[in-house]
Parts: C-alpha cells; structure tokens; sequence
C-alpha cells in the first residue's frame, strides 16, 4: 500500500492498515464464528454507525444460519470516549435464550460494550459474546472479555471503514491513524 495522508477537519491521517489486512481478517474472524456457532443460529448485533462495513463484510462470509439486527447507543464525540452509557435503541428482537453475538467497530475504555453487556444481560439470552474490528488494550478500563478481536492496535486515533471523525471518514476503504 503506498502511503497516503488525507485531511479530515483539521487533523491529518495517515494510511495504516490497508483494506486487504482488514479482509484478510475478517476472514479468519468468519470461520472462528462458524465453527464456534454451528448448530445455534446465532443473532447478530451490530452497534451503529461504526459498525456497517465491517458488519457487512463479515456476514458475507459467516456460512451458518445467522440473523442480523441493528442497534444504535452513544455517539462518540471529538477524540475522547464520554463513558457514558445510554438507552438501547432498535432491540426489537426477544434475545431470551438466544446466543448473541455484538458486533463493534472498536473497543476503547471498554465503557459502551461494558454498559451494553449489562442490558443485555437483563433480557435472558442463552450468551452473548463480543466480536470487534478493532481493539486497544492498553485503553481498557473495565474486566471485559473480548472473546474474537480481528486486530489490537495501540492508542492512537484511527478513521476509515466505518469509523469517523466527528462524521467524516466512514466512507474509507483503508484505516487511517492520526499523524502525531
Ligand atoms: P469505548 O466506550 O470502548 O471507549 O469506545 C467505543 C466507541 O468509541 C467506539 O464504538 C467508537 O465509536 C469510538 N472510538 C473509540 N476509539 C476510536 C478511534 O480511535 N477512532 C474512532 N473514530 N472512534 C473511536
């Protein structure tokens, strides 16, 4: 990938992880899926905005019987996380007994998953896991277990295949990181 920088605002970005990275995991992250949910038609929960392409790309290659739904929570503001946990919005599917996968673009503190875990948890379903794009570690600020992770990356500011900065920068085929 020849390196390339764009401007979104005010802030420069510069090309990290190029598309087929991001493919090439999402892959692998597809038949860890299958083979852990052969059998139990698992439902699927992607956390809007962040999470449409990646969602779309790994359903694509999930093979077992899978429903899809889409959920939307806090929005996240300039660079930092507000830690706060806000309302369910578009869980209309029963998910008591059901085994539940939640789709996310990124884990950060680990605030959104944490809260959102907690009221699912409330509705009864049989279990709920967490597959994530992207993760940062050393950001955590909760015991979470992030069971599929397709990518860790450190603390920086990343924009691109789905994620954005203050709405710019979704539409990116590649995962940009902040110049520092
Ligand atoms: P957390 O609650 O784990 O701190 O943050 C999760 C949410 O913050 C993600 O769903 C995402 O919307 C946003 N977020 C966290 N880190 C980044 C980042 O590096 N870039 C962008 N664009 N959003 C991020």
């Amino acid at each position: 990938m020849n390196p390339r920088t764009i401007t979104l605002h005010d802030c420069s970005f510069s090309t990290y992880i190029c598309e087929e990275e991001i493919i090439a995991r999402i892959v692998m992250l597809a038949e860890q899926l299958d083979q852990a949910y052969a059998g139990k038609t698992p439902l699927f929960l992607a956390v809007l905005n962040g999470s449409f392409m990646f969602t779309a790309d790994l359903l694509k290659r999930i093979s077992i019987p899978c429903e899809v739904s889409f959920i939307r929570l806090a929005s996240y503001q300039d660079m930092h996380s507000t830690g706060k946990v806000k309302e369910i919005l578009g869980l209309n599917e029963d998910i008591s007994g059901r085994h539940v996968i939640v789709l996310e673009d990124i884990v950060d503190t680990g605030h959104t998953v944490h809260g959102l875990l907690k009221q699912l948890a409330d509705r009864g379903p049989a279990s709920v896991e967490v597959a994530t794009l992207l993760m940062k570690p050393e950001c955590l600020q909760h015991e979470l277990e992030v069971k599929y992770v397709a990518k860790t990356i450190p603390n920086d500011f990343v924009v691109g295949y789905g994620l954005d900065y203050n709405g710019l920068g979704r539409n990116l085929r590649d995962i940009y990181k902040i110049v520092s």
